[in-house]
């Protein structure tokens, strides 16, 4: 593959470096990897200036991921060739790590109210840059209270124990519209073709300016990725690609199997005029 369109680093939930996440996009021998942390661009900035450093042959697109809703689903938005000095997306961006903060620091009143023992922070002290709950995860680990991410998840932090309490997430139209006026274009991730309203919801997204899917993801196989070609053909939308690799999912690398090819990014290229 030519590009791999969906990759974090440790500045939010991934466990790599950008250094090393450019180590493996060389030794897959691509030339084009964006980064796509969640509401933060600072892994971006140091995997483009390292590039630059070394004279690598890899271009880092400026990218970001954005959690956002619509009808009460989670969709993620994917922003690609992002101006990172505009005042909008940056000040946005600053706003989403303050209440990415708020929201840690909830959570752990929740938890010291069961009288469980961990500091703010201690977490914030692990926290490269986009602060959240593997954080605490990890926290919660290091004083015993679980032995593993997941466990520590399922115990006291997932999304059904916390309710209400969440890492901020836009309104679907904002994160279209906040990306657009950076300059960039929006790619729903890993969209979730099993939904009923699946079809019409794509259908409205792209009313709202929505530039693209990610048609081809690890997470779902050949087939799915055909009906998604189709879907997106029939839509007049553009195709993106990408492992979302965080370094800690079983099957999901940086490899030349995941992302998209030379051709699907012209065409994407296209779209940005
Ligand atoms: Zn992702």
């Amino acid at each position: 593959m030519f590009a791999d369109l969906h990759i974090h680093t440790d500045y939010s939930d991934g466990i790599h470096t950008p250094e090393s996440i450019i180590k493996k996009s060389l030794e897959a021998n691509f030339t084009k990897i964006a980064i796509t942390d969640h509401d933060i661009f600072l892994g971006n900035i140091e995997a483009s200036k390292i590039v630059k450093e070394r004279d690598y042959n890899l271009e880092i697109i400026p990218g970001v991921e954005f959690s956002s809703f619509m009808k009460g689903k989670e969709i993620h938005i994917i922003g690609l060739f992002i101006d990172f000095n505009n005042l909008h997306i940056s000040r946005l961006v600053d706003e989403l790590q303050s209440k990415r903060k708020d929201t840690v620091k909830t959570i752990i009143n929740h938890l010291n109210k069961q009288k469980i023992k961990i500091s703010y922070d201690e977490v914030l002290s692990l926290a490269k840059g986009s602060i959240g709950r593997p954080h605490i995860a990890h926290v919660l680990i290091n004083h015993g209270y679980a032995s593993s991410v997941n466990e520590a998840f399922d115990r006291f932090i997932s999304s059904e124990i916390l309710g209400k309490i969440r890492e901020p997430r836009l309104g679907i139209k904002e994160a279209i519209e906040v990306i657009k006026s950076a300059g960039g274009i929006s790619i729903y991730a890993h969209p979730n073709i099993n939904n009923k309203t699946f079809f019409n919801d794509l259908h409205e997204l792209k009313t709202m300016g929505l530039n693209g899917i990610e048609v081809s993801s690890p997470r779902y196989g050949l087939s799915r990725q055909k009906e998604l070609l189709e879907i997106s053909k029939k839509l007049k939308l553009i195709n993106s690609g990408g492992s979302d690799f965080h370094g800690f999912h079983k099957g999901i690398e940086i490899d030349s199997n995941n992302g998209i090819n030379q051709k699907e990014y012209e065409k994407l290229l296209r779209a940005l005029k």
